[in-house]
């Protein structure tokens, strides 16, 4: 008998506006894969608010159901690595974006997208890091693969307060480096300082057009942020620094110019979440139960049931999610 499950089902109408809507489907509506999941936990990134809102072409087949990861259990599989019980993440892959994603009680995918669930992470746990917190870790494999170790100085992290600025605080802290935390929610400094922050600064002191080179203010980053504030970070890090780009919260362009590059070698060093090799995620994962404290992960982080969702991907777009939202499917 076919299986019904709530959806949130994003459409576009012949004048191409968005319509978003609750649907009841049946397993057979779903899209091609080997293996199907029963949806446990999923998560709403800054990517969901773009899918849901329509502000940024994330949805490329239509209609989407959106949600780029989910953590659950195999209901049935075709795959050689996968077998019906066991526990899974998915991260990317275009899931949510051209292939039917989270936001729905089953999920049927590529087998090849899936990863094992840690032993130490239950799926709630998984989804409060979400692809936010995977890409945090991505980030810093990234600065470490460049040789970058807490001894050359601090690490700066941009959009401090959002999901990956909080997983990013955390483990950079855990690790030994001396984090500075740039944020517009100064207000938050406490929570910061409890994730380990050791500096706050205003993001302002980023976010308007600077001079090439300034001070030598970092030695590494984790940047969410992009546009001028990715430049004015690459003016202040120190010779023979790397700062890991991720995101794109202030805009998607980048006024910088050569001289960081040129006259402090400094390096950029870009980091994909979505078609990141499996090796590469099954490391991320690792290092993220080895360094990240799972009481500051409770602290990040807040759950919400499947109604919420919807809202708070307009939340996150203005800014006014704070850490890391996880949803509840059960
Ligand atoms: P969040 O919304 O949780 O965090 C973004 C943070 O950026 C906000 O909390 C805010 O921090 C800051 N911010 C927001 N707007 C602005 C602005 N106009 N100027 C400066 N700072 C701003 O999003 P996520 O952490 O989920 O994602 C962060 C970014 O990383 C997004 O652009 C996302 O698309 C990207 N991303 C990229 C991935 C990849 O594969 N490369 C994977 C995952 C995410 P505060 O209030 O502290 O200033």
């Amino acid at each position: 008998m076919a299986q019904t499950f709530k959806a949130i089902l994003v459409s576009r109408d012949d004048d191409k506006n968005q319509h978003v809507d609750i649907a009841e489907l049946t397993d057979a509506e779903l899209m091609e894969g080997d293996v199907t999941v029963a949806v446990e936990a999923t998560t709403v990134n800054y990517k969901d608010g773009l899918a849901i809102t329509g502000k940024s072409p994330v949805v490329r087949r239509w209609p989407m159901i959106p949600g780029i990861d989910f953590a659950g259990t195999v209901a049935a599989s075709e795959h050689p690595d996968w077998k019906e019980g066991d526990k899974v993440i998915l991260n990317g892959w275009g899931v949510g974006e051209t292939h039917y994603g989270a936001y729905a009680g089953l999920a049927r995918v590529n087998g090849d997208w899936l990863i094992a669930l840690p032993d130490a992470l239950t799926p709630h746990q998984a989804m409060a890091i979400g692809t936010a917190g995977y890409t945090a870790m991505l980030s810093v494999l990234a600065l470490e693969r460049h040789g970058i170790t807490p001894e050359r100085g601090p690490a700066i992290v941009t959009g401090a307060n959002g999901g990956v600025g909080t997983v990013a605080i955390s483990v950079l802290s855990k690790l030994g480096y001396e984090v500075i935390a740039s944020t517009g929610r100064t207000s938050e400094s406490a929570f910061l300082t409890s994730l380990g922050a050791s500096e706050i600064i205003d993001r302002a002191e980023l976010s308007e057009p600077g001079r090439p080179l300034g001070k030598e203010r970092w030695a590494s980053g984790v940047d969410s942020v992009g546009s001028v504030t990715l430049a004015n970070v690459l003016a202040q890090t120190m010779q023979g620094g790397a700062i890991a780009a991720c995101g794109l919260a202030q805009g998607m362009d980048l006024p910088t110019t050569v001289a960081p590059f040129i006259l402090r070698g400094v390096s950029l060093l870009g980091i994909d979440s979505v078609m990141a090799p499996r090796a590469l995620r099954e490391q991320a994962w690792a290092r993220l139960v080895e360094d990240l404290d799972m009481v500051k992960l409770e602290a990040l982080s807040r759950t919400i049931g499947f109604g919420e969702i919807i809202d708070t991907a307009h939340a996150i777009l203005e800014g006014r999610v704070r850490g890391r939202v996880v949803v509840d499917m059960a």
